[in-house]
């Protein structure tokens, strides 16, 4: 290692690997500390159940890790990291047996909706899915890291998504398409009726038509896997097993770039009360499951579907995002699963199969959700209970222990609701500075937010390059 180096990044997650990278790649030296053995963050892979069961125990869909366009421009493929393309990429099933789906094909999609609605979601979701590429560039580049390259297209986004999600729901007249839509929003783990939500709810449905719901072959390991192996053909260095408690922990360095919580890159670094303001919030319980058979959906679409989206009604999904967010459990709570085995066999043993299921819970919640979960998922797969093999369950508690920047069992690394959605963690234009010049944050507390695309990595690696080059 050089006496000084250009930079050190703490924390190996998708956005450190990617700061690392995009820096290695450009010929800084880097070191990357991550307190855990092995590098990954939110993106791994472990056998949680059984032998010869791999299961993700928190990424596990990556609509947003396959339009990313910071993965995009790295040879990640030469390094292992392959996008395996479920039949669907997702379904909704209902109580009446049938299901809403999200397809590659926007007919098709618009089509589950029944006839009242399928217009509406064309003209909803048709301009845009021609512009993907620069949409998703402008708008993952967001506060102003980089020029939109299509100004009007962005500006349209903004005025479609920056509503409140219920405004564009209100376009459809049927809740098949609302109860979908609402699905997707729930990804910010908050009410639907909050600023931004509608640019949620966009950009996944987007996501599926352009670029698909993919699973990483052999799981999302191996996502983290190709970037440190990049990292370390780029010259980087990566150290495991080494928890950083305070900057004089590091290497001397040029800059220090933080894949952590706001939190704790201000108790590490010494920023005192920079980040007091920014809030953690809602969290998930999460169960992975080892199957003796595929799960027995009632509806047809659910069957050939990656993800399957479990909540009856647009008004019970708003209710149970709306409990957790505000403290009280679900008492139906609105479930995201998934199924890598359907595209990935060889991650169970022969005819066996992983499943993938979380519900949103209070911050901090120390109680037990798998029979509330079971019932549910029993209401859309009857005899579902019966193919249990074993289940590895984790809470907040849980969650917090596994990952120190899941405050709380807070899998987004702060509240993605309200403003803080948009402008994380502070309402800044230089969201990836600090208090200390050195002292960069790339982790999802940072825009675009939560979610295996190493965008916020991308971006803060940015702003370093240009500090270091002395451009700014
Ligand atoms: C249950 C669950 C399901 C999810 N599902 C999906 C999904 O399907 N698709 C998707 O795109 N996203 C999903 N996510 C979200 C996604 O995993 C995160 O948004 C993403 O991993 C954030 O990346 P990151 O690099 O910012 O942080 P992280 O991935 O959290 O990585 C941070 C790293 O920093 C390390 N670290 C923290 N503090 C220190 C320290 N002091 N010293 C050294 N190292 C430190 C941690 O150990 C960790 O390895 C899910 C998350 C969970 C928990």
């Amino acid at each position: 290692m050089p006496s000084m180096l250009d930079a050190v990044v703490v924390g190996a997650g998708p956005n450190g690997l990617t700061a690392a990278a995009e820096l290695a790649r450009r010929g800084f030296s880097v070191a990357v500390f991550e307190a855990l053995d092995t590098v990954g963050g939110g993106a791994r892979t472990e056998e949680l159940t059984l032998p010869g069961f791999r299961h993700d125990p928190c990424s596990a869909v990556h609509p947003l890790g396959a339009g990313s366009p910071a993965f995009n421009a790295m040879p990640l493929a030469r390094y292992g990291l392959q996008w395996l393309q479920p039949p669907l990429p997702m379904a909704h099933p209902f109580d009446d047996g049938t299901a809403a789906v999200l397809s590659r094909s926007v007919a098709e999609t618009a089509a589950s909706f029944g006839p009242r609605d399928a217009g509406a979601y064309r003209r909803l979701v048709t301009p845009y899915v021609r512009r993907w590429d620069t949409l998703v560039r402008d708008f993952m580049s967001l506060p102003l890291s980089a020029l939109p390259r299509d100004p009007l297209t962005l500006a349209r986004f903004g005025l479609d998504g920056l509503p409140p999600s219920t405004w564009l729901m209100r376009r459809f007249r049927d809740d098949r398409a609302r109860a979908l839509f609402a699905g997707l929003v729930a990804h910010v783990i908050g009410p639907l009726t909050g600023i931004g939500t509608g640019a949620v709810g966009l950009v996944f449905a987007l996501a599926a038509h352009a670029v698909g719901w993919p699973l990483a072959r052999g799981g999302s390991q191996s996502i983290s896997d190709a970037l440190a192996a990049y990292v370390r053909d780029c010259g980087g260095t990566i150290h495991t097993g080494t928890e950083i408690k305070r900057l004089d922990d590091l290497p001397p360095a040029r800059a220090y770039v933080f894949d952590t919580s706001p939190t704790a890159l201000a108790r590490i670094a010494g920023l005192g009360r920079a980040y007091d303001g920014y809030r953690y919030g809602a969290s998930v319980f999460k169960i992975d499951y080892a199957l003796d058979g595929p799960v027995p959906w009632t509806a047809e679409e659910p069957r050939r579907a990656g993800t399957v989206q479990i909540g009856p009604s647009s008004r019970e999904i708003d209710t149970a995002l709306r409990r957790a967010s505000g403290g009280r459990v679900p008492g139906t709570p609105f479930l995201i699963t998934a199924q890598p085995t359907l595209v990935d066999p060889a991650r169970a043993p022969e005819g066996k199969h992983v499943f993938w299921a979380y519900g949103h819970v209070p911050h901090g919640w120390e109680g037990d959700l798998t029979d509330t979960m079971e019932r549910q998922i029993e209401r859309f797969a009857p005899g579902f209970r019966d193919l249990v093999l074993a289940r590895a369950v984790a809470g907040p508690p849980q969650l917090a222990a596994r990952n120190a920047n899941y405050v709380g069992g807070d899998i987004a690394c702060g509240a993605a609701n309200g403003l803080q959605l948009l402008l994380r963690p502070k309402a800044t234009l230089f969201p990836y500075r600090t208090p200390h010049p050195a002292v960069f944050l790339c982790s999802s507390a940072t825009p675009p937010g939560p979610g295996v695309h190493g965008m916020s990595g991308h971006n803060a690696a940015k702003a370093v390059w240009r500090q270091l080059r002395g451009e700014g």
